[in-house]
């Protein structure tokens, strides 16, 4: 294709988006106040600000302002002398893996439950880590590792391939699948009078930020506590081939443990990955994903993202997803694009589009994220 066709051909793709009717559309005087404060240009640490060899430099900042908004400092006073444990059941022998129960202490009185899979054969060469987190579903981390309640409950996981860590073992990968804060039943707290409206993860929030703490930073301090764990203790695992990945509130949670933590070399955010806004103001995520102040301290969600540049990342996207909107989830990756153009690493990002809606697409993410590791290992 001449380089005349390419530039008409992206034109066209680039007016088609522009023509798409927005997400919502709210009233004017709505329409005017929200477009005023949530506008971009006033994020101060915006990538599109940074100049060509700032890019260190900015990621630095950037990291230390999410670290400071997601209340991490305020997690880690408030379980000063709190030593982390760790205890597990019998290991089950399932085909071709173990399945074993461990349960974690990340602080005083709070204990969560993740499930280690181990395919049979770990031993024989060193194994990629793989950490799929769930999302909203109290009991889809247990979907996620192969646990099904009733065969209602595993006919819907199968539809939506949430099985990312029975997937990930069938794939050799020793995998890490924790119940989320909030978000599974196991690891919630009470809502007594339905308060926060019967929703545990909108529960954990309002806690949260009277304390000086978000759910997401409650998420992301847990994931670590298990990775630093899984570092200390799993034998044979590849330091080099660390995944982390998720739908939905998990992908969410993938974008800012990846952001913040370099242990990842691989994020895999599925179904979840846009702005905090629509181009019309609206708010994608659940209130449960909120971090205040982020944008007028802070940037989008797309520079989030962009600090996980050198490592590799693939957003995956439905267009079918009735909680999304191609338009904006288009100009979230083409902002994060240029960041990895911007730094030379343009092939270590890819986002791509499934046909149908919420939910994993195996056949997208698998064979880039095996791709990357094996560029890794080069
Ligand atoms: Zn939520």
């Amino acid at each position: 294709m001449s380089r005349y066709s390419l530039m008409v051909l992206l034109l066209l793709s680039q007016l088609a988006i522009a023509q798409t009717p927005p997400f919502v559309k709210f009233n004017d005087r709505d329409s005017e106040y929200l477009r005023r404060i949530h506008r971009p240009d006033r994020a101060p640490l915006k990538s599109d600000k940074v100049s060509p060899g700032r890019w260190t430099r900015w990621q630095r900042q950037a990291r230390s302002k999410l670290e400071e908004l997601l209340g991490l400092a305020q997690i880690a006073e408030d379980c000063r002398g709190h030593q982390v444990t760790v205890g597990m059941s019998v290991a089950k022998k399932e085909n071709g893996f173990t399945r074993q129960l461990h349960v974690i202490e990340t602080e005083p009185g709070i204990q969560i439950p993740f499930w280690v899979l181990k395919p049979d054969d770990y031993q024989v060469s060193p194994r990629p880590l793989a950490i799929c987190a769930q999302g909203h579903g109290g009991n889809s981390w247990n979907n996620y590792a192969g646990i099904f309640h009733s065969e209602d409950e595993k006919e819907k996981a199968d539809a939506r391939k949430a099985t990312p860590g029975l997937e990930a073992v069938k794939r050799g990968y020793v995998t890490i699948v924790p119940a989320v804060r909030g978000l599974a039943t196991v690891a919630s707290i009470a809502d007594p009078k339905g308060r926060h409206g019967d929703q545990p993860c909108r529960a954990q929030l309002v806690h949260c930020l009277l304390a000086g703490r978000t759910a997401i930073g409650e998420r992301v301090w847990d994931c670590q506590r298990i990775l630093d764990w899984a570092f200390a203790t799993l034998e044979n695992i590849d330091r080099r081939r660390i995944l982390f990945t998720g739908n939905s509130g998990g992908g969410v949670l993938t974008v800012y443990m990846a952001a913040l933590d370099r242990r990842i070399t691989v994020a895999a955010p599925s179904c979840s990955f846009t702005s905090y806004t629509s181009s019309t103001g609206f708010v994608f995520h659940c209130d449960c994903c909120l971090i205040p102040r982020v944008q007028s301290e802070l940037g989008d969600l797309s520079d989030i993202g962009a600090l996980i540049a050198p490592r590799y990342l693939i957003a995956v996207h439905g267009k079918q997803d009735s909680l999304h909107h191609l338009p904006d989830v288009e100009n979230a990756m083409q902002r994060v694009q240029k960041v990895y153009q911007k730094t030379g690493v343009a092939g270590h990002f890819s986002y791509r589009w499934g046909d149908a809606g919420h939910k994993f697409y195996p056949e997208l993410m698998w064979p880039w994220i095996e791709r990357s590791f094996e560029e890794i290992q080069k």
